[in-house]
This record gives structure tokens, sequence and C-alpha cells, in this order.
């Protein structure tokens, strides 16, 4: 093990087959303990991680306990192979933790530090770990291999690559003038590091998006006693929807059969999803039971739907399957809806006209949804609440620009990410499967739609790297 980047040696032909990982959030880190638990050949794996703490990742680094899971502990195993895991973990320190429980996300990002540990301890002397920290900004590929440039300008050789880069900083939901008019008072990034520190307890707040990232900030700034208001503004105004409370007894829905009768168009499918809702509904049963038993079938409706149908899926119905599918621990939606309860925090339906600079802070013009007089409001920051974006166009990482100058990488036609075959080979510009470069991570919903939670996640790095230790 190693976090010196000059003991990296060259991959040749007296070293065992080397494998790096590019990024070591949950993607990169649960792949390299799947590479290290089912290889039974010499193997070695580099991770290299250029941000955060490893296996901490973009979700699993925050400080704040306030930031829980949005999945309940007993289906949070980073192992498909063995569904108690995590929970078994959290038994260690809290034997009466329950599966239902929603427990904090830095809890889970120390859970997943020791389980790359304990699968790099329990590793023959034959299959071993380097740990890097560092960036990698350009990757070339030859018929023998890989190699990959780190920003320090030291090189790494490798048999194969996997791209687990994870998710991008959001893009800015206001024009370049309106990010120049607010300034230091505009928060891009919620997920940087510190970034909500320079926001005081009496400052009026506008969160830009309504979703989870709204909950997590709305929470963050509530951590102790506060004055200022918060105001969310979402184009269609939808409230998050909190998880089933624990305790309340799961509807059995047939998700294989409501998927054959949702067809293979956008239309069809919203008639077929509607009128088991109404079923379920009349029947006593939640409507999320009816969209959790869609999950496991998502993808194959992603696949059948054309491109088209595909694009209006996103245009008008993205929003509400937003809402209903990715939805909060019970705890964080209570907290969200006491603030609105107690006037701290109020939902509109509204988009950002304008900002302007004024004295002691900014003022923002509202266009409320369906048209209306515009609002104005006094506001002393603005926070980017969109959540992060998955277009690679828009990612602003030079190595996501060199791969894409290169043809290396091709994004996928909706900007939902990249796309890959059944062996998760990125396809290159010209339709080829790369062998050697291989992706795992959220930008696998282009091809998906569902594939950005741990649950999914875990059974890519499983079938990932039995494909690569396969052929090592
Ligand atoms: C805020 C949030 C909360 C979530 N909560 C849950 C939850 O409760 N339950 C659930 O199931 N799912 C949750 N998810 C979804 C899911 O767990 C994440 O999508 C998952 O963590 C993705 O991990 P990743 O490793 O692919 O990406 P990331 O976490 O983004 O990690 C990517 C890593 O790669 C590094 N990197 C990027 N580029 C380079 C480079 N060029 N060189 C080196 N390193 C690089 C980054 O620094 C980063 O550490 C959440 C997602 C978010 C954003």
């Amino acid at each position: 093990m190693s976090a010196n980047n000059k003991m990296i040696e060259p991959a040749g032909a007296s070293t065992p087959p080397t494998i790096v990982v590019v990024g070591g959030g949950f993607s990169g880190a649960v792949t390299a303990v799947q590479l290290m638990r089912q290889s039974r050949s010499p193997l070695r794996v580099v991770l290299v991680n250029e941000s955060g703490r490893m296996a901490r990742g973009l979700a699993y680094g925050t400080h704040s306990n306030a930031h829980v899971l949005n999945v309940p502990a007993g289906n949070m195993s980073a192992l498909a192979e063995d569904p108690e895991d995590f929970l078994r973990y959290c038994r260690w320190s809290d034997p009466l933790v329950q599966p239902q429980a929603f427990v904090s996300r830095r809890h889970y990002g120390a859970y997943l530090e020791a389980l790359l540990s304990t699968a790099e301890l329990a590793s023959d002397g034959d299959v071993t770990l380097d740990r890097v920290t560092g960036r990698i900004d350009a990757i070339r590929l030859s018929g023998q291999g890989a190699e990959l440039q780190l920003q320090d300008g030291s090189k790494l050789a490798a048999d194969a690559v996997v791209l687990a880069f994870g998710h991008f900083a959001p893009h800015d939901p206001l024009s370049a003038q309106a990010v120049a008019e607010a300034g230091a008072r505009y928060v891009g990034d919620p997920w940087r590091p510190g970034a909500l520190a320079a926001i005081g307890p009496a400052d009026d707040v506008l969160l830009v998006g309504a979703g989870l990232t709204a909950v997590d900030v709305a929470l963050a700034l509530h951590r102790g006693p506060r004055s200022g208001r918060l105001l969310a503004i979402s184009r269609r105004g939808l409230a998050p929807q909190s998880h089933r409370p624990s305790g309340a007894v799961p509807g059995a829905i047939d998700g294989a059969s409501l998927a054959a009768a949702m067809g293979d168009t956008v239309r069809g499918g919203l008639r077929a999803l509607r009128a088991e809702l109404r079923r379920a509904s009349a029947r006593g049963e939640d409507w999320r039971d009816v969209i959790g038993a869609l999950r496991a079938h998502t993808p194959a409706l992603w696949q059948r739907l054309s491109l088209a149908d595909r694009a209006r899926f996103l245009r008008h119905l993205r929003p509400h399957w937003d809402v209903a599918r990715h939805r909060c621990a019970p705890q964080a939606h209570d907290r969200f809806t006491a603030l609105q309860t107690a006037d701290r925090l109020q939902l509109l339906a509204a988009r950002l006209a304008e900002v302007r600079a004024v004295e002691g802070g900014l003022e923002v013009t509202l266009r409320p949804r369906g048209g209306g007089t515009l609002q104005r409001r006094r506001v002393q920051a603005i926070v980017n609440c969109t959540g992060p974006t998955s277009d690679l166009r828009r990612s602003g990482s030079l190595l996501i620009g060199q791969l894409l100058d290169t043809g290396l990488l091709c994004p996928d036609a909706l900007g939902l990410g990249l796309l890959v075959d059944a062996q998760y080979r990125v396809i290159d510009r010209d339709g080829r499967a790369a062998e050697r470069l291989r992706y795992i991570g959220p930008l696998l919903k282009a091809g998906a739609w569902e594939a950005t939670a741990v649950p999914e996640l875990r059974q890519h790095a499983q079938r990932l790297a039995q494909m690569l230790t396969s052929q090592c």
C-alpha cells in the first residue's frame, strides 16, 4: 500500500496485471473491494482519488450528522453478495439498529473506508492495493495497455482502467451576468467543503432547486439557531417526499406485470402506472410501493423507449419521477416540513428571472409558474441546489475534456451520461468498445436510467469485477 505517487511502478512483464481505478468514491472503492475479493490470481489494484478521503466521495464525505441516508440501512450493503453487511456494521456500535433505520451518511462513509481496509487485509499477498491521492488528467490507450497522467506530471501504467469519476459539480441555473452580480453571495456548488460557511444565521437565503439537495442545505443551515428565512424555488414547486414511516406494512405489487403493462411508450407507461396507483390506493396500499416495485424493471423499461420518448419523459415527467422515486428519510422530511410550518422555509413554483446587487444583499426577481406578477425578494445569499450534473460536456474536468477530444468517450444524445456496452466497456466516438477502458458510476443512467444509488451500483461493481478478474 502506498500513498506516494513516486512509488508507483509501471506495469510490465514481471509485475502482476494492474488495474487502475480512477476515482475513489463509492463506485471506485467498491469496485476495488470486489476486485480484491474476487481475484484468484496475482493482481495489483491502484485506486486514485482526487478529493476528500478515500471511499467517501461526494455523497458520504459529509461531516454533518443531519445528513442521513435516503435508503434504509437494510438495503445499503455495499456488497451485492452480502445484503446484511452494512446492517452488521451498524450493529457493532448499536445492536438496536433496525433494517428500516436511516443512519447518517457520515457513518456510511466510515463503513466504506472500513470495507476497503478489510478487503485489503484479507486479500492474499498476491493481490495488492495502492492508494494514490491525486488527479488523473489524461489517459492514453495502446494495444498493450494504458498510460495515465497525473496532475503532478507523474505517470501510471495499467493493463486496464476503470473510470469511476462520479458526479460533476452542478451547472449554474443563473445566467453568467447574474452570477457576476451575485459575486461571493452565490454558492454555485453546495458540496464544496466550507461552501455554506459564509452564510450567517440572520441571512435570508434563496435555494434554487427544491429536491434532496435543498433538504440537505436547509438542514445544514439550521444546525444551530437561525433567524433568517429560506425560500426554495423550483419550476413545478413540488415538495420533497418522504419514505414510508418505518413499521408500515409494504404492499404486494407485482412489478414485472406492471412493467409489462407499461409497454414501450411514455404515454402507455403513464396510463398503466396511473391505473396501478389507483388500484393500490383502493386496496389501501401505499403509492411508494408501486414506484418501488418498478425499480428492478426500470432499466428494461428505459431501454424499450425510443430516443424521442426518452426525451419526452425527461421534458414532462422527470420532476414528478424524481420526487416520487428519490425520497428522503422520514426524520429529514419531518425537519424540512417543520421549517415550512414554522414559516422558516417557503417553497415556490417559480423561475429566477433577475439578480441585482443591492446594499446588504441581493434583490432577486422571481417569475411564478403559469405567469402572474413578478415577485421581488431581498436575500443575502443564493445557493444552487439543482444537484450534480451528468452532462459530460459541462463537466469542467480536464480528464473528461481530454477523453472527449480524443474520441475515447462519447456523451449520450440526452446528456445523461456516457455509453458503455454490457461489459462496461466505454464506447468511443466511432461506436467501438474499448477493451481496456471501463466505466462504473451514476452516468450509467444514460443506458439504464435507474443506476445512481447503492442498490444498483453495488451490483454493477460486482459484475464489473467479475468480468475483469476473469480476464486477468
Ligand atoms: C448528496 C448525495 C447523497 C446520496 N445519498 C444516497 C443514499 O442515501 N443512498 C443511496 O443509495 N445513494 C445515495 N446517493 C447516490 C449514490 O450513492 C452516489 O451516486 C454514489 O455515491 C456515486 O459514487 P461515485 O463513486 O460514482 O461518485 P462520487 O461520489 O462523485 O466519487 C467520485 C470520486 O472520484 C474522484 N475523481 C473525479 N475525477 C477524478 C480524476 N480525474 N482523478 C482522480 N479522482 C477523480 C472525486 O474526487 C470523487 O472522490 C447520494 C448521492 C448524492 C450526490
